[in-house]
């Protein structure tokens, strides 16, 4: 077998480089461990026949607003990807019963913002005012290429545009901890609570440096243009781009690990299959790994620089995550409030002393008292999703130690997640009673998956880290995977590493898997 180029693993970043080169006239060849492809990216029936369960990403804006969506949006809605958009986007009820939430129609934000602080709800406005003129500054950033040149073209622009005060404002925030910058915009706990839960969907905690931007951008973007999921499942636009693929000829092999990569006189010239199957590459070998798996399980050896082999294996990997896959009769009743029903998001972590405990319990090792939830109620949106009248609830638990050294509230004994996994699922769900009773009496099935399982069942997801590496500063941008190598180069020709452990980072934006594509193809 022989293609242009080889691919290990087939997550959306894979596959949309697939598509692209294979639009280029490539010859693609994708080659995936498991028995489906999608990564962490995938829609099953896992708890009762009829209720589809996005098993991981559920939040498809990202890749509604890539650029790989911009250029192949039309085709792949050809081969049926469509999205559900959700009006009311996310929202924190907390134990007071108090809450906010943040809608797509502004002036209902603005309301529920009034109702805990006048000052907070002028703020939100202004705040998304400003957005407007960041935005294509920031979004330029986040979709360049990682090199010293690029980010000097965008910070030039940049300054022209918006001028000195607007470089060191921006910086600020690029460099300011979640608490940090809503302790200064924002008096109400209930508003920053609501914002700081964006920043433990990667690994930041209200107090790191550097996690300000997410929250930033998550909220004025849902603010601006709401959230979509896939219309019937995520599974929609990883179908819709293996439908386009194979239509330009490529090839998805799904049951197909990746033993090992021939690289001879410095150049990698192929794969070996765990089954002995040799695949040859005229023109790349491109791995959608994590970088330790590259250099101590695929290359004999590692690459023959030291400086990036040494850099590979320190990748650091953030806090794990559990899934609570739930089938239910009905929705929660949310104490807090019946409009909560309506939200795709709703963040259980009162506020941001607990998610500070919370990170901190998981990085010493121990089961958090009281983790995050991100509560998704998809069928408030895509009804499609479970028999009439019928829902599923999706519950990421964040954040979790991949390994576990005790309990944080003193009652789960087991040490191994196969043995505390389910006693930790019935503590989530008593954390959902809490904000609204009957819960429990709803749930017809249940379904979960340990920092382990997501391990076992997708490699890149390791010790259950759903971001594929932690994205503190000193790992992202000019540094991801390792300095000097943000361009989803290594040092072995032809060979490339792409996904969410390479600049842009995690997230189903697809942007390394476009942006290598593009570069290899010449545009
Ligand atoms: C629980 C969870 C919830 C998430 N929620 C969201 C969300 O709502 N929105 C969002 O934008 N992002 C979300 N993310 C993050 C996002 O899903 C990932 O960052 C993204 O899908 C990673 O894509 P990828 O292309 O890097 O590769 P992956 O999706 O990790 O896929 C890599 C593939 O390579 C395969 N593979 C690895 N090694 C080999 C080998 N040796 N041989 C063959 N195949 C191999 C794996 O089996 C896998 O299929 C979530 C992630 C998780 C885990």
């Amino acid at each position: 077998m022989e293609f242009d180029a080889v691919f290990i693993g087939a997550g959306h970043n894979a596959l949309a480089a697939g598509v692209h080169l294979a639009t280029k006239g490539w010859s693609v060849g994708i080659f995936e461990c498991n028995e489906t492809p999608g990564g962490a990216i995938r829609t099953e029936e896992v708890t009762l026949p009829g209720f589809r369960h996005d098993l991981y990403a559920t939040n498809l804006g990202l890749f509604a607003g890539s650029a790989f969506h911009a250029d192949y949006g039309e085709t792949l809605a050809k081969r049926g990807l469509a999205f559900a958009p959700a009006e009311h986007c996310f929202a924190t009820p907390t134990p007071s019963g108090r809450w906010f939430g943040v809608s797509k129609d502004l002036e209902q934000t603005v309301a529920r913002a009034a109702a805990l602080s006048e000052a907070d709800a002028a703020r939100w406005r202004t705040m998304l005012a400003e957005f407007g003129g960041d935005a294509p500054h920031l979004f330029a950033l986040l979709g360049s290429p990682m090199s010293a040149r690029a980010l000097a073209r965008v910070g030039w622009k940049a300054w022209r545009d918006k001028g000195t005060a607007w470089m060191l404002d921006t910086a600020r925030l690029l460099t300011a901890s979640p608490r940090a910058f809503l302790q200064e915009n924002f008096e109400s706990e209930e508003i920053r609570a609501t914002m700081a839960a964006w920043g433990m969907h990667l690994d930041f905690s209200p107090d790191i440096g550097g996690g300000a931007l997410f929250p930033y951008l998550e909220s004025m973007a849902d603010q601006s243009f709401g959230m979509v999921i896939g219309q019937g499942g995520a599974d929609t636009m990883i179908n819709a781009m293996v439908a386009e693929l194979e239509a330009q000829g490529g090839t998805v092999r799904t049951n197909a690990a990746v033993a090992k990569i021939e690289a001879s006189g410095g150049r990698a010239s192929g794969i070996v299959l765990a089954d002995g199957t040799r695949v040859s590459a005229k023109k790349a070998v491109i791995a959608g790994v994590m970088p330790a798996a590259l250099v101590d399980s695929l290359l004999d050896g590692g690459t023959g620089n030291a400086r990036y082999d040494r850099g590979a294996r320190a990748f650091r990997h953030g806090p794990g995550t559990m899934m609570v896959h739930l089938a239910t009769s009905g929705l929660p009743d949310w104490a807090a409030n019946e409009d909560l029903k309506r939200f795709l998001y709703v963040h259980l972590a009162p506020d941001l002393d607990s998610m500070a405990r919370t990170y901190t319990d998981a990085m010493a090792g121990l089961l958090p008292a009281e983790p995050l939830l991100v509560v998704g109620q998809q069928t408030a949106v895509d009804p499609s999703r479970a028999p009439e009248g019928q829902h599923t609830l999706w519950i990421q638990v964040r954040t979790l130690p991949a390994t576990i050294r005790g309990d944080a509230a003193g009652l789960i004994t087991a040490t191994d997640w196969s043995e505390a996994g389910e006693a930790y699922a019935d503590r989530v769900v008593d954390i959902i009673e809490r904000y609204a009773p009957s819960t429990k009496a709803k749930i017809l099935a249940r379904h979960i998956e340990t920092p382990a399982d997501l391990e076992r069942r997708n490699p890149n997801l390791v010790g259950g880290d759903s971001a594929g590496g932690s994205h503190h500063i000193s790992q992202h941008f000019l540094f991801r995977p390792v300095p000097g190598w943000a361009r989803h180069k290594t040092p072995v020709k032809d060979l490339y590493l792409i996904g969410a452990a390479t600049w842009p980072g995690g997230g189903a934006g697809a942007g390394s898997g476009y942006m290598l594509a593009r570069a290899l193809a010449g545009g």
